[in-house]
């Protein structure tokens, strides 16, 4: 249960900080309560009965110099009524009501906190912690606990003075016996929201715990060495000079950006984001290819088969006519071609393997693995993992492979600072020249008619459509079972609306094989409308395209639907994405659709979205491999996030010892949790 709260060493007790408190430091005279508040009284058990109103409930009256309360119990263990024998002293705390039960009596308390005292007992002189538990741990014995945890602990102050003072921080022991036992009278509601400057030295040091880390993670990764991938540069050429457009310049420039880190003996660590439809394939291929020339292989890793497989054809299509081995991993590979594909790659005859994350990662031994490229990796755990593990395979002075991620979801700065703080990023910010951008409509459910006519125009001018549909509301969890029926019933009712058109479906309940297959005839223009869950959301392409029909938009989150829209508009044509909404909409799902209504950049998207949900959703930040913080918050502790970014530099420099015990304190145990 301790672990479970990870409570192990007396750091972590003292660090284990309270929610709120009670005041037992006051003992209010029975006549002077007032209902709603919490209050503490003192008085002798004048009566005690057990009475069933409806249920069986304890009810105690207890008498002081000034007049009578009820306590009342609707649990109650026979302890209880040990306690509150007749002819007992007690002290009871609890929030104070109405006696809505008993006339006689003016007020009363449910389920107070008991407990005997002898006549004229001094009241404690601190507020009374409460303290975040699990069942199990009662709290009066964290109480106990952490209270020797700060008798005995020596709480030196990892900061050096002058640093303190020109943050204008409260030294740490100061604030953590404030923290856990404040004054009477201290400001309740700056401790409950935790802008209480004593609050702002514990975040500080957080934060500063996590930039530590980060910092320390970077310069380890410094260490490393990898291989320079240089090569004489013949298959890149041939590529760029087979392509059937030119690059842009952002491309340019993020591509010579990944060229340095390429050729350095410092493995890469790099993201590239760039806004869906911005051309991050080709530069990701480019990076292949450099790996293949230099003589090694490269690991390209997709989230799902589908986007796995899609990039396997489309970069097949660009490497294998300039003499590039390319080898698909896919789960449904019968076990012979696995064992096949798998001997090629150990062999190093493959030079390029195309596959699922989760393939790759587990299954696969390279021969000489030095570059490997995450897609629409927005759970960057994923990436950490692999890098440690290419550690791990070689044995400590490895070769570490050098890591490339491609993603669309821009990341917010706070976001950029601490989670993503150990690694470069690029930014493709141009769109390839002779795209118009998507025009966005947005109708209501009862219009659906006109939607439909829109899409017959579209096939009639030989384009093609998706029809996107939610199978759960946004707060379930998808359900397997649930999903194929529905996505079924959504396919037969298309198809009774558009009964002379060809229609597709896709859905994640599908086998594998029947998801490519449906994939392929669309991209081949089989299809004229594909009927498809989410699994449509990620990095498809398909130029020929030309309509997204989001039904039920309103269930759909801001980043889902810039990624949906983003599979339109990816030729010379005109694209629309229009909006199916359902009415009445709510507030929030109102504001959602007018942003995406109004912006089709990604980065104001993403802006909007962590002003309507804040940054803890985003990019599945628990995913980040770095411990979450437990008491500052990203958006409302910016500031002090900079100064903790700039005293981890100083620190680390000055007095790396301390730097070692503030991560150790923080971090030690759960850091070894996060990696296993
Ligand atoms: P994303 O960044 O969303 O992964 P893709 O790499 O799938 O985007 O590229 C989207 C489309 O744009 C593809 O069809 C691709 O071939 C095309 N494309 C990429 N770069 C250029 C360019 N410089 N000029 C013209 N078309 C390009
Ligand atoms: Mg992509």
């Amino acid at each position: 249960m301790l672990a479970k709260l990870g409570l192990h060493a007396d750091w972590d007790y003292l660090l284990h900080l309270p929610l709120r408190y009670e005041d037992e430091t006051r003992i209010t005279p029975i006549a002077q309560l007032a209902p709603g508040v919490d209050a503490q009284v003192e008085g002798e058990i004048v009566d005690v009965e057990i009475v069933r109103r409806g249920r069986r409930q304890l009810i105690a009256r207890l008498r002081d110099a000034s007049g009578e309360l009820l306590l009342r119990y609707l649990h109650f263990y026979p302890s209880q009524l040990k306690q509150l024998a007749v002819g007992r002293r007690v002290r009871a705390f609890g929030p104070v009501r109405g006696g809505a039960l008993s006339s006689d009596f003016g007020f009363e308390i449910v389920h107070p906190r008991v407990r005997p005292v002898e006549h004229g007992a001094p009241v404690p002189s601190a507020l009374t912690p409460v303290y975040p538990t699990a069942a199990g741990v009662p709290q009066a014995w964290l109480r106990m606990r952490i209270a020797r945890a700060l008798r005995d602990v020596d709480i030196d102050d990892t900061l050096p003075g002058a640093l303190r003072e020109r943050c204008g921080l409260a030294p740490l022991a100061e604030a953590l016996r404030y923290l856990h036992a404040p004054p009477p009278g201290a400001d309740l509601t700056r401790l409950a929201d935790r802008s209480h400057p004593m609050w702002t030295r514990i975040k500080f040091d957080e934060l500063l715990a996590q930039q530590l880390s980060l910092r320390t993670a970077r310069l380890a990764r410094a260490q490393r060495r990898s291989l320079p991938l240089a090569g004489d540069g013949a298959l890149t050429r041939r590529l760029l000079a087979a392509l059937p457009f030119t690059l842009t310049q952002a491309q340019q420039r993020v591509w010579s950006e990944i060229e340095a880190d390429l050729a350095a003996s410092v493995p890469m660590h790099r993201l590239v984001q760039g806004d869906v439809g911005s051309g991050k394939t080709v530069v990701a291929a480019l990076a292949a290819a450099r790996a293949i020339e230099a003589g090694y292989q490269t690991a390209l890793m997709a989230p799902t088969e589908i986007l796995a497989e899609q990039h396997f054809r489309r970069i097949a299509l660009w490497l294998e006519p300039l003499g590039v081995r390319v080898v698909w991993l896919a789960g449904r590979l019968k076990p012979a071609d696995k064992r096949a594909a798998q001997a090629h790659v150990a062999g190093g005859e493959a030079q390029l393997v195309v596959g699922t994350h989760a393939l790759i990662q587990q299954k696969v031994a390279f021969a000489k693995l030095g570059l490997a490229i995450v897609d629409e990796q927005h759970r960057f755990g994923v990436a950490q993992r692999l890098a440690l593990r290419g550690a791990g395979i070689d044995g400590a002075d490895a070769v570490a492979p050098h890591l490339l991620m491609l993603s669309a979801t821009p990341i917010p700065r706070t976001l950029a600072m601490s989670y993503y703080a150990d690694l470069d990023v690029s930014v493709i910010d141009e769109m390839p020249p002779g795209r118009r951008p998507v025009v966005t409509k947005l109708v209501s459910t009862r219009r659906r008619d006109e939607v439909l006519a829109r899409i017959r125009a579209e096939v009639a001018r030989g384009r093609q459509a998706y029809w996107v549909c939610p199978l759960v509301d946004e707060n379930e969890e998808a359900d397997a079972k649930l999903e194929l029926t529905a996505a079924t019933r959504m396919y037969e009712q298309t198809r009774a609306l558009l009964p002379e058109l060809r229609l597709g479906l896709l859905h994640g309940q599908l086998p594998a094989q029947e998801k490519a297959a449906a994939m392929q005839s669309f991209a081949a223009g089989a299809i004229d409308v594909l009927v498809a869950t989410t699994v449509v959301e990620v990095g498809v392409d398909v130029p020929n395209a030309t309509l997204m029909v989001i039904e039920h938009a309103q269930r759909f989150g801001l980043a889902q639907l810039h990624q949906l829209r983003g599979r339109v508009g990816r030729g010379a044509e005109q694209s629309y994405c229009v909006l199916l909404f359902d009415e009445p909409l709510s507030e929030t799902a109102r504001e959602r659709l007018k942003v995406i209504f109004e912006t089709d950049d990604g980065f104001e998207i993403a802006r909007r979205d962590l002003l309507l949900r804040g940054p803890g959703e985003l990019l599945g930040a628990r995913q980040a491999g770095v411990p979450l913080l437990r008491f500052a918050d990203l958006e409302r502790d910016t500031a002090l996030l900079e100064s903790a970014r700039d005293a981890a530099a100083e620190l680390l420099e000055r007095a790396p010892e301390a730097a070692r015990r503030h991560v150790e304190r923080w971090i030690g145990r759960r850091q070894a949790m996060l990696d296993a």
